[in-house]
């Protein structure tokens, strides 16, 4: 089945939002095993939303228009489908009722233009909106089905989940799964290498590596019925994937970097406190935003002048002085030192030079030091980062993560 989406929207064109109702909805139709094949963007005039929807019925199976639906003289998509279709808008009695119900509740006048939404082309089916006052509906014609979702994507999002979804599902008897395996610390190309014959071999599943700025993620998506249970074919082929990229794999469910170390810390009791210069405050920032890590998490400190990674970390004064405050020598005093503070089995330390400014011949903006201090032992982890300041900030911040996770899995 092939599909497409149209957005309805001049603020759209006009750049001052983004579509990401189609990025949504092109994600979530793949799941289904439905092909989608083009996005388009129109503005709220009619001629040219009827112009883009007969394109759509010729080359498409299923158009999914969102946006259009609401009260104002601008919202005018049930009107075009209604008119390319032949069909009549006709009144529904019971939207009727809830939207003057909506309004007696809500204590507000209703305006005769609210009424608009009660209207939808003859023999559509309604999809109520949990979230808003504009229903959805759905047309089918001869072999060509035609969704009408809201614009905004909180209404948008839960209509498509429990109408269209389904909708596909029970057309398609297939759908694809996708799991995706997350790796962290290895370049895209690297991954690549390590693993080609393995995507070279496959056809279902299929691997697709894609990069993010920071992460390697690797999807991996199986094509099956309905009734089957996709783990059979999916786990032996990321259980490969595990084997070459070994401890870099840090996930192979839909989570980020954080969740897994706050996931791993908290099952395993392990406490952490967390000395940061350059990174400001991030990495505190990304854990304390995992619930109940607080069983974990002892304290954060941001040191980012030299005094105050004396004063508090009893960082020594002569060990700044001889290596600089960014250095191995300093990174690993500030993680001994919170730790210490702290009395946490885990001291982390960030210390660089995010930039723009501050660098110098020998130590480049992008230069950063990730220490930890664990019962009996040190570790640093000296960085160069390319990017502007948040991505340096970003990536020692996941790489901080990336030691604890590591030092966590293996105790
Ligand atoms: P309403 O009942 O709010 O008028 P509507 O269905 O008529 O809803 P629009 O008026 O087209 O939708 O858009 C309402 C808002 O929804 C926009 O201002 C925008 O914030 C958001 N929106 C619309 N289309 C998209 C899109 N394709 N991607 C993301 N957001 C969108």
């Amino acid at each position: 089945m092939i599909a497409e989406i149209l957005a309805v929207g001049t603020e759209l064109l006009m750049g001052q939002i983004s579509n990401t109702n189609a990025q949504y909805i092109s994600r979530r139709l793949n799941d289904t095993g439905v092909n989608v094949y083009f996005h388009s963007v129109v503005g709220d005039n009619p001629n040219r939303i009827k112009e883009c929807l007969t394109l759509a019925l010729k080359r498409s199976d299923a158009i999914i228009i969102t946006g259009g639906l609401g009260p104002t003289r601008d919202d005018l998509t049930k009107e075009t489908v209604s008119e390319i279709f032949g069909r009549k808008l006709i009144v529904n009695e019971n939207c009727l009722n809830k939207i003057k119900t909506y309004f007696k509740n809500m204590n507000r006048p209703m305006v005769e233009s609210n009424l608009k939404q009660a209207y939808f082309p003859e023999n559509s089916v309604i999809m109520e909106n949990s979230e808003g006052t504009a229903p959805g509906c759905y047309i089918e014609d001869n072999g060509k089905v035609v969704f009408m979702l809201p614009g905004p994507p909180s209404e948008m999002k839960p209509m498509f989940e429990k109408y269209v979804i389904p909708y596909f599902y029970s057309r398609t008897n297939c759908r694809i799964v996708s799991k995706y395996v997350k790796v962290f610390g290895i370049g895209e190309s690297s991954v690549e290498k390590a693993i080609i014959d393995l995507i070279d071999r496959q056809s279902n599943p299929t691997i697709a590596p894609y990069a993010g700025s920071d992460i390697v993620t690797l999807r991996v998506s199986l094509r099956c019925d309905n009734d089957e249970i996709p783990e059979a074919r999916l786990s032996p082929v990321i259980e490969s994937i595990k084997e070459r990229l070994g401890q870099a794999v840090f996930t192979v469910e839909d989570e980020t970097m954080e969740e897994v170390v706050a996931n791993l810390l908290m099952k395993k009791g392990i406490t952490l406190a967390l000395a940061e210069s350059c990174s400001g405050g991030n990495l505190s920032a990304l854990l304390t935003s995992m619930p109940g890590i607080s069983q974990v998490f002892e304290r954060a400190v941001v040191t980012y002048s030299n005094r105050s990674k004396i004063d508090e970390l009893y960082v020594k004064l002569e060990t700044i002085e001889r290596y600089g405050a960014v250095s191995r020598q300093t990174a690993l005093e500030m993680a001994v030192g919170i730790r210490e503070k702290a009395e946490t089995e885990l001291g982390v330390s960030i210390t660089g030079i995010a930039g723009p400014g501050g660098a110098t011949a020998e130590k480049p903006v992008g230069l950063v030091y990730v220490g930890l201090a664990t019962p009996g032992n040190t570790d640093c982890r000296e960085l160069r980062i390319r990017g502007d300041r948040n991505r340096v900030q970003r990536v020692a911040c996941l790489h901080a993560l990336d030691m604890i996770r590591r030092y966590a899995m293996d105790r």
